[in-house]
């Protein structure tokens, strides 16, 4: 039977999704067609009525509708319930079921690390939307300490406030400045870049370095950056002998994953990481 699939957002021609799923589609042998999707804010309720979006099987959703898509459900997954956010759509005959597979894709990376969340001291960079979703997670995994520094000191400190309000657990916030990078990451188990420093295209990076000294010393560092590879965050922590990680692995997780739900199977995750990984390589 064929499947159609698709991604949804805007912007969306850079997007790497279809690199994630059609090698999965190919994999498996399947007949499928995979597309990408421009739909701009405020035009969801009529692409929820298109025949292009009634014809779909399933569709990956990215900004700027991860929230505005809640309200069109008729079923909603936990984890997407508690980051109010959706990037997985599966259309169940007239029902559409909403997911979110980015907290596990999360999860799964550092997991590939060797490291877990529960009973860590978790610092997090940024307060956007990634790191909210992290921040959940990371709370409902029950991590010892979790800290946020931002750049914007309310921002970080609303998103402890859901966090508390969600899950119980008080998050640790402060602005995000060299002093305060060296006073929080005192005895930090894992350390999370959710900020665009460091990316690919943007003129910004951290000053300096010396607050990954006083990381405890067996520390994971994770930038959830994918381009580059390799920023200057992890190449100074890699030279320090930290573990470090880049957020290509939460990026084809929460692929993976969302491919679990549109074809309703378990599939083997390491294979198709390492077939993926292959493509974006040459890309
Ligand atoms: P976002 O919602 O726009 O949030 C950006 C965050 O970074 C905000 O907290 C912002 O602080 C901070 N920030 C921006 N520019 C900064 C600067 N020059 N100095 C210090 N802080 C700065 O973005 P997002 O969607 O959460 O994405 C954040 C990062 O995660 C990006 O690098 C993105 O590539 C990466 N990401 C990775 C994955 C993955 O699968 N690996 C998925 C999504 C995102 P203010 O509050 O002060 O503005």
């Amino acid at each position: 039977m064929k499947i159609n699939l698709a991604v949804v957002g805007d912007p969306i021609a850079h997007s790497l999704s279809p690199v994630i799923h059609e090698t999965v589609l190919q994999e498996l042998g399947m007949d499928y067609t995979y597309r990408k999707i421009r739909v701009k804010k405020g035009d969801l309720p009529a692409f929820l009525k298109s025949g292009e979006c009634l014809s779909l099987q399933g569709y990956n959703l990215t900004m700027p509708h991860k929230q505005d898509i809640i309200q069109h459900l008729d079923f909603v997954d936990e984890d997407a319930r508690i980051f109010n956010s959706v990037n997985t759509v599966k259309a169940d005959g007239n029902r559409l079921m909403g997911y979110n597979t980015d907290g596990n894709g999360c999860l799964l990376g550092i997991q590939d690390k060797g490291y877990e969340c529960k009973d860590k001291n978790i610092v997090i960079l940024g307060a956007g939307g990634v790191v909210s979703t992290i921040a959940l997670k990371t709370a409902t995994e029950k991590a010892k300490k979790i800290t946020i520094l931002n750049r914007t000191l309310s921002s970080a400190q609303a998103l402890a406030d859901n966090v508390y309000r969600k899950t119980g657990k008080k998050v640790i916030t402060s602005t995000l400045t060299t002093e305060s990078l060296c006073e929080h990451c005192q005895d930090c188990d894992i350390l999370i870049n959710g900020t665009p420093l460091g990316m690919e295209g943007i003129d910004a990076d951290f000053n300096d370095f010396s607050f990954l000294s006083v990381l405890n010393p067996y520390a994971l560092v994770h930038d959830l950056i994918y381009k580059p590879q390799m920023t200057n965050l992890l190449t100074h922590a890699n030279k320090l002998g930290f573990a470090t990680l880049n957020g290509l692995g939460m990026l084809i997780y929460q692929g993976l994953l969302a491919d679990e739900i549109f074809l309703e199977t378990s599939l083997d995750l390491a294979f198709f990481k390492a077939k993926i990984e292959d493509k974006l390589k040459k890309i």
